[in-house]
C-alpha cells in the first residue's frame, strides 16, 4: 500500500541520513589531521585568453585525497573546514604553495586562490600576502584573490577593508561564480574588483539556447562597462567556445573544454605547450 510505501521510504531516508551524519564526523574528525599531516594538495586549472589563446592565470583549487575513502570533493570538505574553524588554516597553505609553485612557471602566468568569508576575519590577509610573495619572490600582479559574493555581504566591512588593502598592492581581485548569490548589485561598484568571474550556469545552454546567450553576452557587457576581466567559468565544448568567442565581449575562459584542474607537474607542462 502506499502507506507502507512511505515507511519503506522513510526508513530508507534515515538509514542514509545516519550514513551521511556518521561519514560527515568521521570527515570532521580525519581533516584536522590531514590538514596538518600534509594529507592536502593542489590542482591547477588555467584560464584562456580568447585573443591570444594563452593561458593567462590558473586556478589553485585544493584536494583532499582520504587515506581510507579516497579523493573528498573540496565542495564538501570546505564547509566543514568552515564550520571547525580550520579554513584559515588552510588557506593559509592553498597561498603559500600556490605562489611557489606559480613562481616555477616558465612564463609569467598568475596564480588564482579562493579566500572564504571567514578569512576576512580570521587571518590578516595582505599581512599572509605579502609573505608569501616576498618568501617566492613573486610581483603581487601575479596573484590573484577569488572570492563570492556571498563572501562579501557576509563580512562587507571587513572584506572592503581587506580587498582594498590587497588591491593597492596590485594582486587583482575578482567576483567569483558571478550571478549565483545575492541579486544586489551595489557592491560591484564598492569593492575594488577588477575581474568578474561567470558562473558556469550561464554557460550550460548557451549553444541550444539563443536567450541563454543573450543573457550571458549582457552580463559580460555588464562587466565590461565595469572595466572588468571578464571570464566565463565552466566552457566544456567547442560549441559554447564558438559562441562565446564569437558573440559576448568575455575575455578569458575557463573549463574542462581546454583543460580539467591538473597536478603541479602537468599544469607546467601545459603551460609550457600553450604559452612556447
Ligand atoms: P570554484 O572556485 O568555482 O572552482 C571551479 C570549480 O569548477 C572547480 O571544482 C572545477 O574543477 C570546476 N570546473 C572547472 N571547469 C569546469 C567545467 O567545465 N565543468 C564543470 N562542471 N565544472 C568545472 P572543484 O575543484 O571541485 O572546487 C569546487 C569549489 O570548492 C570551488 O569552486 C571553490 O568554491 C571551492 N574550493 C576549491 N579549492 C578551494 C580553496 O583552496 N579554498 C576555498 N576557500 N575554496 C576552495
Ligand atoms: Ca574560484
Ligand atoms: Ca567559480
Ligand atoms: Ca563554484
Amino acid at each position: 500500500s502506499a502507506k507502507a510505501e512511505g515507511k519503506g521510504r522513510s526508513q530508507i531516508f534515515h538509514a542514509q541520513m545516519d550514513t551521511e551524519y556518521h561519514y560527515r564526523q568521521r570527515l570532521k574528525a580525519d581533516l584536522r589531521q590531514a590538514v596538518v599531516g600534509g594529507q592536502l594538495h593542489l590542482a591547477f586549472q588555467p584560464l584562456v585568453d580568447l585573443e591570444t589563446r594563452k593561458v593567462v592565470t590558473c586556478e589553485a583549487l585544493a584536494r583532499w585525497t582520504h587515506p581510507e575513502f579516497g579523493p573528498v570533493p573540496p565542495a564538501v570538505f570546505i564547509p566543514l573546514a568552515e564550520e571547525m574553524g580550520l579554513i584559515s588554516q588552510i588557506t593559509a597553505w592553498v597561498l603559500h604553495k600556490a605562489v611557489e609553485e606559480c613562481a616555477r612557471w616558465s612564463w609569467p602566468v598568475a596564480v588564482g586562490v579562493n579566500v572564504s568569508a571567514r578569512d576576512f576575519r580570521g587571518i590578516d590577509l595582505p599581512v599572509l600576502v605579502d609573505l608569501a610573495l616576498e618568501r617566492s619572490g613573486l610581483p603581487p600582479d601575479r596573484l590573484e584573490i577569488e572570492v563570492t559574493e556571498t563572501a562579501v555581504i557576509e563580512e562587507r566591512d571587513r572584506a572592503r577593508s581587506v580587498l582594498k588593502a590587497l588591491a593597492d598592492r596590485g594582486t587583482a581581485i575578482a567576483l567569483d561564480d558571478f550571478g549565483t548569490g545575492y541579486s544586489s548589485l551595489s557592491y560591484l561598484s564598492a569593492l575594488p574588483f577588477t575581474k568578474l568571474k561567470i558562473d558556469r550556469s550561464f554557460v550550460a545552454d548557451i549553444s541550444v539556447n539563443p536567450r541563454a546567450l543573450r543573457l550571458l553576452s549582457n552580463v559580460a557587457r555588464l562587466g565590461r562597462d565595469l572595466d572588468l576581466k571578464v571570464v566565463a567559468e565552466g566552457v566544456e565544448t567547442e560549441a559554447q567556445l564558438d559562441a562565446i568567442a564569437t558573440q559576448t565581449s568575455v575575455q578569458q575562459v575557463q573549463g574542462y573544454f581546454f583543460s580539467r584542474p591538473l597536478s603541479a607537474k602537468d599544469i607546467a607542462e601545459l603551460i609550457e605547450r600553450f604559452n612556447g
